[in-house]
């Protein structure tokens, strides 16, 4: 059985309100009192006049005021409307936001806040204000040691002002012994996994990750055990496969490779350079990716790190992005270093990775147009993947893949908090909802590039400058 999500909230917004504009005037005239009504100690925050995009109709809605206080978002409404009503009372900090674009906070859905920058010696709060930097207020850890992950955690919810909220996960749970041995655990009695599960229960993770050389029946007993407990799984597979998986149940997969490496035909499987040469209109495909359909299982691409790591590490314009030149000096010494010991790239000639890149890109689209719901993660820090940065560069992949952007600033914003079991305190610019907002200078619908013209980051209601954010991480 599959965890049942929280649904969706609605807006309780005049403009989403059925009914006459008496009904709309009321309806504004309740969110204005509820303002005046919020306790008046706390400071209040005014955003005039923006647009605003709202990820469920996918729509940049004109002329709108958004008014925080504390760290929740209390009202959004119609800007003349707002005026006629005489605004807040008393002290508010106020945003002219004409010809700004307002983003819910942007979230990253696979992340790790431990593994990778411990090889490299870097603490995990040294790289967080780039997250906060590039609009990304919430992200997901998936696999890391999961006391440190938890350090980590809540060393960032001390500091809201640098620092985004962190949701962590279980370890790797992989066969004995596992492939990552400073975050994997090895599970491979199916009988041990109710205990584990109920221990792995108790350290407040939001995913639970089933690694690489799981097979079907741990496998399965994961699945069963976690959503027994409310907990949400997902996969890195490659023994276990996806088909397996989703007739099993798993809640979402990590990485396209989870889907694509199960819709090779055994034919085709090992001819050189047949992964760039796939045709994905191949029966197996196209079952897999239906039942991926039908069942709603989310898959998480994580593009960025099959470019910048895995295929095309050697490419100058992706080795020397101007992005990697803001993560410490000692990640980006270290990233060279880690590519070598992982055999980085992989899969042959330059002209061959390149095919292969372009496979996952279409397999992504097709993803989308078949209805399988798709996050926005990018394995940061993996090399070439920097906090925060480089999800923008996954933004425009996704486009890339034949993603409108609205809908891949909905995954971005609503579908992550959902897998997060977090859309009625995230993902959206709500009443009640907490403050994340990213305020931009240009419409990222008419270009998803301009999701980078990043003003002004607003986290649990506290104003972040991405400029003073960038000062705070360590350039050695
Ligand atoms: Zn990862």
């Amino acid at each position: 059985m599959k965890r049942l999500l929280p649904p969706m909230p609605g807006y309780c917004l005049p403009r989403h309100c059925p009914g006459g504009s008496l009904l709309v005037f009321a309806v504004a005239f309740w969110c204005l009192a509820a303002v005046s009504a919020v306790s008046a100690a706390e400071p209040t925050l005014v955003i005039e006049r923006c647009s605003l995009f709202d990820p469920e109709s996918g729509r940049m809605l004109p002329e709108q005021t958004i008014v925080c206080r504390g760290k929740q978002v209390v009202a959004v409404t119609d800007a003349d409307e707002f005026d006629k009503s005489g605004g807040v009372s008393g002290e508010a900090t106020r945003i002219d936001g004409r010809g700004k674009f307002a983003l819910p906070g942007l979230i990253d859905a696979h992340v790790h806040v431990v593994f990778v920058l411990d090889l490299a010696h870097v603490a995990g709060d040294e790289v967080l204000p780039l997250y906060l930097a590039a609009g990304v207020t919430s992200v997901r850890s998936t696999g890391d040691v999961p006391a440190a992950a938890t350090l980590v955690a809540r060393f960032a919810a001390t500091h809201p002002e640098w620092c985004p909220r962190i949701f962590t996960c279980s370890p790797l749970l992989d066969a004995d012994p596992p492939i990552h041995r400073e975050v994997g655990y090895p599970i491979t009695d199916p009988a041990k996994v109710p205990a584990l599960m109920d221990e792995i229960a108790q350290w407040n993770v939001t995913t639970v990750k089933i690694y690489a050389q799981t097979q079907r029946p741990v496998g399965r007993a994961i699945i069963e055990e976690s959503h027994r407990r409310g907990l949400f799984v997902t996969g890195h597979l490659i023994r276990y496969s996806a088909q397996d998986a989703v007739a099993d149940g798993i809640d979402c997969l990590e990485h396209i490779t989870s889907v694509f490496d199960f819709v090779i035909p055994p034919e085709v499987a090992g001819t050189p350079g047949h992964r760039g040469r796939l045709d994905l209109s191949n029966p197996l495909c196209e079952s897999l990716v239906a039942d991926l359909a039908q069942q709603k299982t989310y898959v998480d691409p994580t593009l960025a790190v099959f470019r910048n790591m895995l295929l095309l590490p050697d490419v100058p314009e992706i080795r020397d992005h101007p992005d990697n030149a803001h993560v410490p000096q000692r990640l980006r010494e270290f990233w060279p270093v880690y590519l070598r010991r992982t055999g980085c790239p992989h899969g042959g000639e330059l002209e061959d990775r390149r095919r292969t890149f372009a496979r996952y890109q279409e397999l992504t689209g097709k993803l989308y147009r078949a209805g399988v719901p798709l996050l926005v993660g990018t394995d940061s820090p993996e090399p070439h993947v920097p906090p925060g940065f480089s999800l923008h560069q996954e933004l425009e992949m996704l486009v890339e893949s034949g993603l409108p952007p609205a809908a891949v600033l909905r995954a971005a914003t609503l579908t992550n908090a959902t897998v997060l079991g977090e859309n009625e305190r995230l993902g959206s610019i709500t009443p009640g909802k907490d403050a994340d907002i990213v305020l931009l200078s240009a419409n990222p619908l008419d270009n998803i590039r301009n999701s980078r013209t990043i003003e002004l980051v607003i986290h649990s209601g506290i104003v972040c400058r991405p400029a003073e954010l960038l000062k705070r991480v360590p350039q050695d």
